[in-house]
């Protein structure tokens, strides 16, 4: 297998939720086959009448709940995820029959929501969430002047046929594994922060400065989704009429009795709180996804306001917590749609863990160890969006992944780390296996489980 080659800036991406698969890596297929559309000669761009795409998989059946037709839509206006004013996704949302203008530079076209259409569930393309976009000509019958296949694999990765490798440097600790990953630390006498650290200035080319200043970029993000959520309130979009929590849950943890209550009830609040963020379609970070992108941050707060963490020592476990995420890419999947909540919120819950362990100043065996309970513990877990909008079982799932984390990151540190049986990649392995064998129905189509035995009415 060849070695993982991903940045952290690859994993932890800024931008807007609720789905990192439905909503962020659509917004960029639309971005790409705009410069795609931009390329051709202006012959042919003075035929085109406009754009119609087709959303395959559970993109189709869960678009309404992740505004993935408005994602899709702003892209092909030229907005990228790191960029878009949420105020242009909430008004791109609003009446699938109001034109949009596109401009291909030397003509412009218009496209409108309606034109962004849900498509098969199950289908022969070679991932489940699949876009295919078309460039159409003055006539319904004329040979499309374009298309293209988008393949959202999870995370906001996207990838297409004939797609060239993003041009970047080579990782100088190539590793495939948690077993290569330990051999290279050894062979090298290298922490494991320092070995990603090392690894990313060579994929990068930042140098240490810059990417310490990335790594405070997303501590930064994840910390004002924090604070944006915990002072927020109301009803969140969509058709469940849930209100948020995040800020009565903050209010009552500080009034608790015990202090256990009162640490436990801390971190629910905040994993609340970035998880309605990204419900409300706010920025935050995935880590590794929208959907399970409140973990790491609730994690973190913990660490800073409850247990006096450094920010260095946080720097430092983000890059441990960025290498099971690699791992889980890598090896198994980050996408609901292909392997179920386990992949999102169990991945997200197995890099908190290692966050923990890594910055509270453990090694790397208690380290993996805590990532390996983490994901043990969500394996064959579905992914059933209530009527397709990431808030139930989303939202409190969130709180319940850094629970998991900080129990595993307990019994890890707290046992002798050789005593540990299960390794991180037979867990990832089992993971992937899982979710190869789990029921369409249950990875991200909304027409299974909570989604289905719930009543919404
Ligand atoms: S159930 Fe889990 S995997 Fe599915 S959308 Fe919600 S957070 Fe993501």
């Amino acid at each position: 297998m060849d070695p993982i080659a991903l940045s952290i800036f690859d994993l932890f991406k800024i931008g807007p939720g609720p789905s990192s698969s439905h909503t962020m890596a659509p917004m960029l297929a639309g971005l790409d086959f705009l410069e795609l559309a931009r390329s051709l000669p202006l012959q042919a761009k003075a035929q085109a009448r406009g754009v119609t795409v087709q959303l395959f998989g559970s993109l189709g059946a869960a678009a309404e709940g992740h505004g993935t037709v408005r994602a899709v839509l702003a892209g092909l206006m030229g907005q990228d995820p790191g960029h878009c004013p949420p105020d242009l996704l909430d008004r791109l949302g609003i009446d699938p029959d109001q034109a949009q203008a596109v401009d291909l530079h030397g003509a412009v076209i218009e496209v409108r929501g309606r034109d962004i259409r849900p498509d098969r569930l199950v289908h022969d393309f070679p991932f489940q969430n699949t876009l295919v976009f078309t460039l159409n000509g003055p006539n319904t019958s004329d040979e499309p002047l374009l298309t293209r296949q988008y393949f959202s694999v999870g995370g906001g990765f996207l990838q297409w046929p004939g797609q060239k490798p993003p041009r970047r440097g080579q990782p100088v600790h190539p590793y495939d594994s948690m077993r290569s990953l330990k051999a290279r630390m050894e062979e090298f006498g290298l922490s494991l922060h320092r070995l990603v650290l090392e690894n990313e200035m060579a994929v990068s080319g930042l140098d240490e400065a810059g990417v310490q200043a990335g790594l405070d970029h997303i501590l930064a993000v994840m910390d004002q989704a924090v604070q944006r959520g915990l002072a927020a309130e109301g009803v969140l979009p969509g058709p469940l009429g849930l209100m948020r929590k995040a800020r009565k849950i903050h209010e009552r943890a500080m009034g608790k009795r015990r202090p256990v209550d009162q640490f436990l009830a801390f971190m629910a609040a905040c994993a609340f709180a970035v998880a309605e963020e990204n419900a409300a379609g706010h920025v935050i970070v995935t880590a590794p996804t929208c959907g399970s992108s409140g973990v790491i941050p609730a994690v973190a707060q913990v660490m800073r306001e409850l247990l006096g963490v450094s920010e260095q020592s946080l720097r430092e476990g983000l890059l441990a917590a960025a290498a099971v995420g690699f791992l889980a890419k890598h090896n198994a999947t980050i996408a609901g749609a292909e392997g179920g909540c386990q992949a999102e919120i169990g991945v997200a819950s197995a890099m908190a863990a290692a966050l923990l362990a890594q910055a509270t100043g453990y090694g790397v065996q208690v380290t993996e160890n805590a990532a390996e309970i983490a994901l043990e513990h969500h394996l064959g877990l579905t992914c059933d969006p209530v009527r397709g909008y990431v808030q139930i079982p989303c939202i409190e799932r969130n709180a319940m992944g850094a629970a998991k984390a900080y129990t595993a990151y307990l019994i890890a540190s707290d046992v002798v780390p050789a005593m540990h049986k299960v390794g991180l990649d037979e867990v990832m392995a089992a993971m992937r296996d899982t979710g190869r064998d789990m029921c369409t129905k249950y990875k991200e189509t909304s027409l299974g489980g909570l989604a289905t035995c719930m009543v919404t009415c």
